[in-house]
C-alpha cells in the first residue's frame, strides 16, 4: 500500500535498499509519516522556505517536509547506502530535494543559506547533535542565516537546552541556548517510534532566534560558564577564583555565596563582560 504522499511505505523503502541501522551513525529511523509531519509542523508554515535537514536516512522527515510545501530541502547525509533511496523522493518532487553526501560537522551551513527565508529541521544522530547545534549558535553572523531550528534530541539534551536557573538541568548548554535564543520543549517521542528503538525518550526542541542578544564575546561567555558549572555545587567565590574571584563578583554586582545554577543568563553576561 503507498503511503500517504503517493511514495512507498518507509519499511518497504528501507528492505528494498538493505538499510540496517548501523549504530555508529546513531541510525534510529522514524516510520510514522505522521510522526514525522508533526516533527516538522513544530516548525511552523514551510511554504517558500528552504529547509536545511541533516541526516535524511531513508527519508521519513523529509518526506513530511516536502509534503507540507517547503520550497527545497537541502540534506546532508554521511551514509551513502541511503541516497538511492533519497533519489526517488527527489523524483518524485522535481528540483525539490538536494541531496550533499557528506558530514555534517564539516558542512558550512552559513555559506550554502540561499537567499529567502531557511529553517533547519532534524532528527539529529546523538552522538553529533550537541556540535551541531553550537555550531548554528554561532554563524559568522548575527541574526543567524535561519529563522528557526526544529531538532530531535535525546530527552536528556532537550532538557538542557532549554532549561533557565534553578533548574537541576541548567548548565552550559542551557546558557549558551538562552543568549542567544528562545528555546521551548515542543513534544517527546517514546522509544518504540524509532526503528530500532534507543534506550532512552526523545524530545522535539523548537529554537528561534533572539534579534538581539545581550552584546558579549562568546568565548568570554564560555570561559566563565565552564569555571562556574565545572563546581557547580560550589559558591562562585570559590569556583570562579581563577578568573577573578569576588572582584570580578563586584565588577558584575554579584552575591559571591550564590552558586552557578543560580545565575541568570543575563548575570552570566555581566560576569564576561567584566572579565
Ligand atoms: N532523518 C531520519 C529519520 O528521522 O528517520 C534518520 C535520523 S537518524 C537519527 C540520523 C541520521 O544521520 C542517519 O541517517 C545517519 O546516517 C546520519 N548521520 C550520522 N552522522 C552524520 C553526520 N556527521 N553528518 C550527516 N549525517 C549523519
Amino acid at each position: 500500500m503507498a503511503a500517504i504522499d503517493g511514495l512507498p511505505p518507509l519499511r518497504d523503502v528501507i528492505a528494498r535498499h538493505g538499510l540496517d541501522a548501523r549504530k555508529a551513525l546513531g541510525q534510529n529511523f522514524l516510520l510514522d509519516l505522521n510522526l514525522t509531519q508533526k516533527i516538522a509542523r513544530t516548525a511552523g508554515p514551510l511554504e517558500g522556505v528552504t529547509v536545511f535537514e541533516v541526516g535524511p536516512g531513508p527519508g521519513g522527515l523529509t518526506r513530511a517536509i516536502l509534503s507540507l510545501g517547503a520550497k527545497k530541502v537541502i540534506a546532508v547525509e554521511r551514509d551513502a547506502r541511503c541516497l538511492p533511496a533519497l533519489a526517488e523522493i527527489a523524483d518524485h518532487y522535481p528540483g525539490r530535494l538536494e541531496v550533499i553526501e557528506g558530514d555534517a560537522l564539516k558542512t558550512d551551513f552559513e555559506a550554502m543559506a540561499p537567499e529567502g527565508p531557511v529553517k533547519i529541521i532534524a532528527n539529529l544522530p546523538y552522538n553529533v547533535g550537541t556540535q551541531l547545534l553550537i555550531n548554528w549558535l554561532l554563524p559568522k553572523t548575527w541574526p543567524p542565516f535561519w529563522e528557526s531550528l526544529t531538532l530531535m534530541f535525546q530527552k536528556e539534551v532537550g532538557l538542557r537546552i532549554v532549561a533557565r536557573e534553578d533548574d537541576d538541568h541548567y548548565g552550559r548548554l542551557g546558557v549558551l541556548c538562552g543568549w542567544r535564543t528562545q528555546a521551548h520543549m515542543a513534544f517527546d517521542v517514546p522509544p518504540q517510534a524509532f526503528t530500532p528503538p534507543p534506550k532512552v525518550t526523545s524530545s522535539v526542541v523548537h529554537l528561534i532566534p533572539r534579534a538581539e542578544p545581550l552584546p558579549c564575546d562568546v568565548g568570554k561567555l564560555e570561559r566563565v560558564t565552564l569555571a562556574a558549572f565545572g563546581q557547580r555545587r560550589k559558591m562562585l567565590r570559590q569556583s570562579l577564583k581563577p578568573l577573578g574571584g569576588e572582584a570580578l563578583l563586584a565588577k558584575a554586582g554579584i552575591d559571591p555565596a550564590r552558586r552557578a545554577e543560580t545565575l541568570s543568563v543575563a548575570e552570566f553576561v555581566a560576569l564576561a563582560n567584566n572579565l
